[in-house]
């Protein structure tokens, strides 16, 4: 009796939970039901939308992995261990969450079931949601070796459509073509952390071209912001908003 009155505080206390007070969530309206938002660290995420919950590159020191709900669909970016996190990513999955990722991490995650490997250019439909895999790569920022950061070809960024809203997730990469020439996205994240990722000059020169509704900035280190909304503060299409990561 005990042990079921025990389970049964857990279970109300499990299903009143609130999610931890540091984390930070903005909701929209689409045409299909709301969507939420819930702002995790650097370049964690996760999306709540018609009962389904989207993590995009769970790791555990960015938050609080324990308390967050299971996922039903994980996007993992690239392979550097700020993005895939095989700890995380076991503490969320349940038995049919589907796993998409690039064929780098699939190589690192070998034991791992339920994986789709998408390449640049890959469009799929999963659990509902269409799902776009496109380039995220270095121009720039090079390892002293020359070699970039994110070699072109390695890494996904996601756009991920919820009902009338396309979100783009852009992983680790710079202001390539590829992002300057997309049309009508809803919201973006764009990195800006160095050296791997953009100056808030290469985030403005990108968002200027595609031109995203609403701007998140994230994965951004220690880089000042306060830069990349003063570049855009002409640009009354296009609202930053800083959250903490
Ligand atoms: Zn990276
Ligand atoms: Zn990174």
């Amino acid at each position: 009796m005990k042990k079921i009155l025990l389970y049964l505080t857990l279970f109300i206390t499990s299903t009143t939970m609130t999610l931890s007070q540091d984390l930070q969530t903005d909701t929209f309206t689409t045409d299909q039901g709301e969507l939420s938002i819930h702002f995790v660290k650097h370049g964690s995420l996760f999306f709540e939308f018609n009962g389904k919950i989207i993590h995009v590159d769970p790791v555990s020191g960015m938050g609080n992995y324990e308390e967050y709900p299971d996922a039903d669909l994980i996007l993992i970016t690239h392979q550097h261990s700020d993005h895939l996190d095989l700890n995380a990513i076991n503490l969320l999955k349940k038995d049919n969450t589907k796993i998409i990722m690039t064929e780098k991490c699939h190589e690192m995650t070998e034991n791992l079931s339920n994986v789709i490997v998408m390449h640049n250019g890959d469009e799929l439909n999963i659990n509902q949601l269409d799902i776009r895999a496109i380039p995220a790569y270095n121009i720039e920022h090079k390892r002293q070796n020359g070699k970039a950061f994110h070699p072109k070809g390695e890494g996904n960024g996601y756009i991920i459509t919820f009902g009338d809203k396309n979100v783009l997730v852009a992983g680790d990469t710079e202001n390539i073509p590829e992002i300057k020439a997309l049309k009508n996205i809803d919201i973006a994240f764009l990195p800006m952390n160095l050296p791997y990722t953009m100056t808030p000059e290469m985030v403005a020169d990108a968002a200027k071209a595609f031109r995203p509704k609403i701007l998140y900035p994230y994965h951004y280190g220690n880089t000042d912001t306060s830069k990349l909304v003063e570049l855009l503060n002409n640009e009354k299409d296009i609202e930053v908003r800083i959250k903490k990561m």
